[in-house]
Order: structure tokens, then sequence, then C-alpha cells
């Protein structure tokens, strides 16, 4: 998508702090941090949201979910843990309309959330 910001980082005309890159998914850290680390760990390919997740796209999710683990172990969130957040659509807290995986980490997170 043209005018999608995340598309634009995934393919590197718009610049991020990046902290992963192959073919399938993009990591960056998030510009306005809500946590000593805050990374994002998106699809390459435009996916609006989770709600637009088909079986077609099991292995991405799981892909996603990897990376995310994997950086975890990298930032050294382990084994004191983290946290993995969707934001779907409004409701949901969604301002970026590409799929991306919050990965929160360094503080001691609480619950509920807001
Ligand atoms: P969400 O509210 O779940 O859609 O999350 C979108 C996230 O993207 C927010 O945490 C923003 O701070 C972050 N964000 C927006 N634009 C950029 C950017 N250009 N580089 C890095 N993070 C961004």
């Amino acid at each position: 998508m043209s005018d999608c910001i995340f598309c634009g980082i995934a393919a590197g005309s718009v610049p991020a702090n990046l902290v992963r890159r192959d073919d399938d998914v993009v990591a960056f850290r998030d510009i306005n941090p809500q946590a000593p680390t805050h990374i994002l760990v998106i699809p390459a390919e435009h996916v609006d949201s989770a709600a637009e997740l088909t079986p077609a796209h099991d292995h991405l999710w799981a892909r996603l979910l990897h990376v995310a683990q994997s950086i975890a172990e990298d930032e050294g969130m382990e084994p004191e843990g983290y946290r993995l957040v969707v934001n779907v659509g409004r409701n949901g807290g969604q301002t970026v309309d590409h799929l991306h995986v919050h990965l929160l980490g360094g503080r001691q997170m609480t619950w509920p959330p807001g």
C-alpha cells in the first residue's frame, strides 16, 4: 500500500531504527516507546490488522511471534519476561493499519491494560 507508513519502513523508503529484517518480517523500535524496550514486529507484506488474518497467513503469524520471541531474548528480556500486544481496530487502540506486534519489556507490566 503506497500510503502505508509501515509498508514504507518495510520497503526501506521510510527511515526506522531497524532491529531485524528478512523477506517476510521486519522489526524496528517504536518511535514513541511505552517501555524501556518497545519494538514493533511487522509482516513485510501489507495486512491491515489481525482481523484480516486467514488460514493462509498461519505461517506468517507464527513467524511474527517467533521473531518477537527471538528479539526478546537478544534484548535481554528473559528470564524476567515481557509483553506482546496486538491492537485490533479502533476499540483495540490500533492507530496504524498495518498488522504489528508490540514487544514491550524492561519494566513490570500492569494488568488490566488501559
Ligand atoms: P498501534 O496504536 O497499536 O497501531 O501502534 C502503532 C505504533 O506505531 C505506535 O506505538 C506508534 O508510536 C508507532 N509508530 C508510528 N509511526 C512510527 C514510525 N514511523 N516509526 C516507529 N514507530 C512508529
